[in-house]
């Protein structure tokens, strides 16, 4: 039993501390020797290390929490527990997923540099500098969770990503520590709650995936929508729950039919039924637009084999004994997925006529679909012994610090990382049949930059499966891509409005930074042209001494330098102009402007990084516009509605004339106000009509205003004034939306 693991007496001697000896017992606090809750916990754990670990580590671990319980004396978990049980629980976790023993005393340890007087130099001389170095790690994104969320979010976020980069083994002891906190969350405050469970499903759930930790992933899940929705939760678990009793019948007829057929063909294979979690269930509900019983209404079962050849035997046996569904199967064993996770997935068609999932692999592809990187974690270090999910982590982080590198603005980083987070991926072929995977919803420029960024730096059209296809089209399953390029071809910056690939957009956005000086030149030159037509006079005309003195004037080396900072909205065109008339002449002409004067500045969207739309109003084309040069930014078209636009009029040498183009083709963002009634699938409802009517949503922020009702903002893509009308009176048209405004 436990007893004969329990440390003996002499390991439980304080270990002569080198220089440092953590403060003794406060009051109150069980002496480490004594206290039950936690021998007993660490009884457990050692049960649980003795199966992998030396006896020599054993001795350092039971030093460690010791050294652990000593330093927290006097702390008390909310939960009334002598401090030193939580991170005892954490180590168990780890224990669970064999993690090395530095691990898991650097999990006994993680919260003493944090909460205690004990520094990482003494860490590091007891315990050694790779444990210290994990445990800082630990203390480092334990930090950034206590700081203002909105504040520096993404410069911590690029920080949590470096330490993860840095070693694997900080952002495994992390996932452990905040699994446990979460289990523990309901001691919390509500508000305090509400926000551990978002930042756990904001970051915490998409790293677990990344890393394929599923175990992990979809416990957190289910704790952080129990904790942020209590009343989806429990609504959906009620469900569930009166389902189980109906469903387990069919769930037995099923796995029944299965065992016997298998058995027939003398497979030995494990298979058991799959329950839905709980927010995975929500997520359909939302993402779809299923209703819970269309949900529920789905059997999964999984198969286990032994060797790779028996996946491909049970499917056909399967696929024999059950009408499959077509263009369902997919085969993540030959293709594995991004986070290495294998195996093949097909939908049979029921008996009772109901869809059933299932997934076939082998018990080391089980074991990583559960744990991701943390499968097999001993044996990392000998090469090819297979963990692919490892393997793949490693690409991932080397391809962060390359991103890193190449972007250094955290907020860019942030995006490009949360975009890489997500990963439902498509596979396509090169024309070579080579291919390429990339994540779900990737384009046809996705695809060219990951071919190569000069490919996709001049691309110039696509052809999808040998016919020509926007450049936007969002990939399929098994198309081939090919992409033309022309030699003048080059990236426009309405690409980013459609881009999914963190590659794809750092290379873009690389590329129109160099642009900006060019398009910048050029509308400075118009700018410029057009002040001077107001005067009477042209750069042709004044070619020559009167210009070259006006620069050395102002101090600019060249004309070109000179219209990049006008184009930039560093110097008003019109007293630049004035600067470059000859002395005599510098009183600015009265004459009526004549017919030469350039029209206003032609709109065509996507012209380049100096023109851009303001935030504030969208404008559509169909709008009344106006240009408004602001240092730096360049020019910013406004709707002539804005209220911003008042102040603007103050200043007209800052303002441009500008008119739609005629014959526009691209995609403009607005955005809109719809207050809907609260219920269920309503959100979704819209978002469904505003793709019928071929609009894309950008970004939805939700307002709950009362119990009754919410309020989304909506920023979509439309083509013009008429499209969002359209929009609009369809949106208004379903019952559950209250009012719909353009904001
Ligand atoms: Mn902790």
């Amino acid at each position: 039993m436990a007893s004969q693991t329990l440390p003996s007496p002499e390991t439980l001697t304080p270990p002569s501390v080198g220089g440092t000896t953590p403060p003794a017992s406060a009051p109150g606090t069980p002496d480490p020797e004594h206290d039950l809750a936690a021998l007993f916990r660490l009884s457990n754990l050692s049960d649980l290390l003795e199966t992998y670990l030396e006896r020599s580590q054993l001795e350092v671990v039971h030093r460690a929490y010791l050294f652990g319980a000593r330093a927290h004396a006097g702390q008390f978990r909310k939960t009334g527990e002598s401090y030193i049980c939580h991170p005892l629980d954490v180590a168990h976790m780890l224990a669970e997923m064999r993690m090395d023993a530095d691990s898991i005393v650097a999990a006994l340890l993680h919260d003493v540099i944090e909460d205690t007087r004990v520094t990482k130099e003494e860490m590091a001389a007891e315990f050694g500098e790779e444990v210290a170095e994990l445990v800082d790690g630990v203390s480092k994104l334990t930090k950034m969770e206590l700081e203002n969320p909105d504040e520096a979010q993404a410069e911590n976020f690029r920080k949590m990503m470096m330490a993860m980069v840095r070693d694997l083994r900080v952002i495994l002891i992390k996932l452990a520590d905040r699994l446990h906190n979460m289990r523990t969350l309901s001691v919390m405050a509500p508000a305090k709650r509400r926000r551990i469970a978002r930042e756990t499903l904001d970051i915490y759930v998409p790293i677990a995936n990344r890393l394929g930790m599923n175990t992990i992933r979809l416990e957190l899940e289910d704790l952080g929508f129990a904790a942020l929705y209590p009343m989806r939760y429990r609504v959906i678990q009620d469900a569930v729950r009166k389902a189980r009793g109906n469903r387990r019948e069919v769930m037995q007829r099923l796995e029944t039919a299965i065992k016997e057929r298998l058995r027939q063909e003398e497979l030995n294979a494990r298979v058991v039924g799959r329950e839905k979690h709980l927010y995975s269930i929500y997520r359909k509900m939302t993402t779809k637009g299923l209703s819970l019983a269309e949900v529920l209404d789905v059997y999964a079962i999984r198969i286990i084999v032994a060797e790779v050849e028996t996946c491909y035997r049970v499917l056909g046996i399967v696929h024999n004994l059950f009408k499959p569904l077509p263009g369902k199967f997919k085969d993540y064993i030959a293709i594995p997925k991004s986070n290495g996770y294998q195996s093949l997935h097909t939908v049979l068609f029921g008996p009772p006529g109901v869809p059933i999932e299932i997934q076939i692999r082998t018990e080391d592809m089980n074991k990583v679909a559960e744990a991701g990187v943390a499968a097999h974690w001993l044996y990392k270090s000998s090469s090819d012994s297979g963990n692919t999910a490892h393997a793949r982590a490693r690409e991932w982080l080397q391809s962060l610090l390359e991103m890193q590198r190449a972007s250094g603005d955290p907020v860019e980083f942030l995006e490009n990382v949360k975009i890489d987070l997500f990963p439902d991926e498509v596979y396509v072929f090169t024309p070579k049949g080579q291919i390429m995977e990339l994540p779900r919803g990737a384009t046809a420029v996705d695809f060219a930059y990951a071919v190569h960024s000069d490919i996709g730096n001049s691309c110039a059209a696509a052809k999808i499966n040998r016919r020509m296809m926007p450049l936007s089209t969002p990939l399929q399953n098994g198309q081939t891509v090919e992409i033309i390029t022309s030699p003048v071809g080059r990236p426009n910056p309405a690409w980013l409005n459609f881009v999914v690939t963190a590659k794809a957009r750092s290379s873009i956005r690389n590329f129109l930074k160099n642009l900006t000086r060019d398009d910048a030149i050029q509308l400075g030159r118009y700018l410029l042209e057009r002040a001077l037509g107001d005067l009477g006079t042209s750069l042709q005309q004044l070619a020559g001494t009167s210009i070259d003195e006006a620069l050395a004037e102002l101090r600019v080396e060249t004309l070109e330098k000179l219209c990049e900072q006008i184009g930039l909205g560093q110097r008003p065109a019109v007293l630049v102009a004035r600067r470059l008339l000859p002395q005599s002449e510098e009183q600015p002409s009265t004459e009526v402007p004549d017919a030469s004067r350039p029209p206003p500045l032609s709109i065509k969207g996507g012209e380049g990084t100096v023109i851009s739309f303001a935030k504030c109003c969208h404008p559509l084309p169909g709008d009344r516009i106006l240009g408004f040069l602001t240092a730096g930014r360049g020019l910013v078209i406004h709707n002539q509605q804005c209220r911003n636009v008042a102040e603007f009029r103050k200043k007209p040498d800052k303002w441009v004339q500008v008119e739609w183009a005629a014959g526009l083709d691209q995609q403009f963002a607005t955005e809109i106000r719809v207050e809907i009634d609260n219920q269920r699938g309503a959100l979704a409802t819209v978002a469904a009509a505003i793709s019928e009517l071929e609009s894309n949503i950008e970004d939805v922020k939700t307002k709950e205003r009362d119990g009754l009702h919410t309020t989304l903002q909506f920023v979509l893509m439309v083509r013009d004034r008429v499209h969002l009308a359209r929009l609009m009176r369809r949106l208004r048209a379903i019952p559950a939306v209250r009012r719909i405004a353009r904001a």
